[in-house]
């Protein structure tokens, strides 16, 4: 390799030719099929069009051509041909004017970009323009090969085909015809979401795929996208701060998801993809979702513009955000106010009151905190463990609780509950004055009450008590240097641990909420759990422990309880915040109300 050139006369840098700039800068904006379907909805919505058309035709393994066309201000003649050229653009003209805009595009790029990179036939005529006659321009790897008058509707149509002919390497990363075809649909469905006032159409080799009526209420879209049985399931969202309003709707818990597909967030009208806004959005859900579910969320949030910047990638999925601590709280706060004081009760025959949750395998062997005991569906969560604190010195210890505070006592998000008996130790069956019949897990909902508690509590530390009789836990080296980490995060929950040699632990006191411990062995399990469970988790160390102890103070499935003292059970449940899902995300209750039983029966 010649690192100095032989003839330093002659200079090695070049401008590169104005064709080549554009291949490469449409390898950013036009990274796919969709890309460009993203890129001409976009422009139409800007020229304010009433109504957008895609029409896509595909053959045999490639999506062939893409059609765009709307009814918005079209162009005249001049603006037609200046349309293709780079950074030519109608819609800024500083830098200041980037801090206001409200346009969905502005860097003058996609339609060069586009042209450059496959052949584009545009058809435009300005709105209400009369006499004048509309244009026609094909342009083809960035060469125009004609340019003509033409008589035209008012507004644009631009069609591409051969998209990246001249670019094989791009051409041959793209993927199947229908992953190209679900991110069309994906990035519609976001736009369709943030325009509800703008009528979307989307036709596959000629028939229907997709429509949206214009319309006010953004209701009407989401059945329109997704049926309208989701709809049933969402429960609004709507709050503001001066710089900030949150719009839109968030799914009750028992329509959660595997992955965060529909989570369907628009910044000032601009379908966005925002990790950070995403992740306060199931902040916002707390215990009510296990950690690896997500909820369904359709969100528009109007953002003072200049604590938004738009200009961060040229396909303008990504936004940064000012103050975005503050943003995302109040999703966070917001998702939160709409849930509570909501009926949370799945339904039975919900489907995702069926699905059964799937926790990923332990990291290390568990001896008793079992994940998947053989009597219950595959995957689902259940603790099994032996402790002999009796079920009514477990009660007491939630009845008397007397550092919580009672603030959220005055009403219930629970109807007035009537315990009918219990099912094998593990089901209240219960009924409600409106003649519902409730299934509650016991042991879920004892959890509950338990979890609730100890989070309730005011002080920083939680009242611990000591032990009569101190216990000597020894464990492997490497349990021992995780207890160690987790030393000061367990004495803040009321564990008073201390090193005792090699790898033994001196265990001098517990958190009261565990009642009067007689058996070790519960001490032992518990500190088994929290060295155990993966320590890549979500929640906080403190939240971690908080949950375990929830779940090994509560009363076990499998101890069959009196009436009596199920009915108590259910009467705390009914003061707590959340009294629908367990820490973990699992329901407490599955609701059967008469007509769905006397369905069941054929009664009706
Ligand atoms: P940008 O949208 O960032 O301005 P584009 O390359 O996408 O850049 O478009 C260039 C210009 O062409 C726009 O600023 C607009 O004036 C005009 N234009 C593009 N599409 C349309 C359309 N569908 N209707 C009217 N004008 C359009
Ligand atoms: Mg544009």
């Amino acid at each position: 390799m010649t690192i100095i050139p032989e003839n330093t006369e002659k200079p090695r840098i070049r401008i590169l030719d104005p064709a080549t700039v554009n291949q490469i800068a449409a390898g950013e904006v036009v990274e796919r099929p969709a890309s460009v379907v993203k890129e001409l909805v976009e422009n139409a919505i800007d020229a304010g069009a009433g109504s957008v058309t895609v029409s896509l035709t595909a053959t045999k393994d490639t999506i062939g051509s893409i059609r765009v066309t709307d009814d918005g201000c079209g162009m005249s003649p001049a603006d037609a041909e200046l349309a293709f050229v780079p950074h030519a653009t109608s819609k800024i003209r500083t830098l200041e004017d980037l801090n206001r805009v409200l346009t969905l595009g502005f860097r003058g790029e996609a339609l060069a970009t586009i042209a450059a990179v496959s052949r584009v036939t545009l058809v435009t005529k300005p709105r209400g323009s009369g006499a004048v006659p509309g244009t026609r321009i094909v342009i083809e790897g960035g060469n125009v090969l004609e340019t003509a008058g033409t008589g035209a509707p008012d507004g644009t149509s631009i069609l591409v085909e051969n998209l990246f002919f001249n670019t094989p390497a791009r051409k041959k990363f793209q993927k199947s015809k229908n992953t190209e075809l679900a991110h069309i649909h994906d990035i519609l469905e976001g736009i369709c979401l943030s325009h509800p006032a703008v009528a979307f159409h989307l036709t596959y080799n000629g028939t229907e795929q997709l429509v949206t009526d214009r319309t006010t209420r953004p209701l009407d879209t989401i059945a329109r996208l997704f049926g309208s049985e989701v709809i049933r399931d969402l429960v609004p969202v709507d709050a503001s701060l001066p710089f900030l309003s949150i719009t839109g709707f968030v799914s009750r818990p028992s329509l959660a998801r595997k992955d965060r597909a529909r989570m369907i967030v628009s910044v000032n009208q601009r379908f966005i993809s925002s990790p950070a806004i995403n992740d306060a959005i199931k902040a916002g859900y707390g215990t009510l979702l296990p950690k690896d579910r997500f909820p369904v969320a359709f969100l528009n949030l109007a953002i003072d513009t200049m604590l938004v910047d738009v200009n961060v990638h040229p396909a303008k999925k990504q936004i940064r955000l000012s103050r975005e601590k503050e943003i995302t709280e109040m999703v966070r706060a917001s998702v939160q106010d709409a849930l509570l004081a909501r009926d949370l009760i799945p339904a039975a025959g919900h489907p995702a009151a069926m699905v059964p949750l799937v926790h990923e395998p332990p990291a290390a062997p568990v001896q008793s905190y079992d994940l998947s005991p053989p009597a219950a569906p595959a995957g689902v969560f259940e603790c099994t463990h032996a402790g002999t604190a009796s079920t009514d010195q477990r009660l007491r210890q939630t009845e008397l609780a007397v550092d919580t505070e009672p603030t959220y006592l005055v009403s219930s998000l629970l109807p007035e509950i009537e315990v009918i008996g219990e099912f094998s130790g593990i089901y209240i069956l219960a009924r409600t004055p409106d003649n519902e019949l409730l299934l509650i897990d016991q042991h879920a909902a004892h959890e509950r009450i338990l979890y609730e508690q100890v989070t309730g509590q005011t002080k920083e530390s939680r009242p611990s008590q000591e032990l009569i009789n101190p216990v000597v836990l020894h464990r492997t080296p490497k349990e021992a240097a995780i207890l160690n980490d987790l030393l000061p995060a367990l004495a803040l929950e009321g564990f008073v641990l201390e090193g005792f040699g090699g790898d033994a632990f001196l265990v001098r006191a517990v958190p009261v909420v565990l009642g009067r411990v007689e058996e070790t062995t519960i001490i032992d399990e518990i500190i088994s759990d929290l060295v155990s469970e993966e320590a890549a988790q979500a929640v906080s160390n403190r939240e971690r422990i908080t949950r375990i102890v929830a779940c090994r103070g509560a009363v076990k499935a499998g101890t069959v309880c009196t009436r009596e003292q199920c009915q108590r059970i259910v009467d705390q449940l009914r003061r707590m915040k959340n009294p629908f899902t367990c820490p973990h995300g699992r329901p407490t209750m599955i609701r059967f109300t008469r007509k769905e039983l006397d369905t069941m029966f054929r009664r009706i």
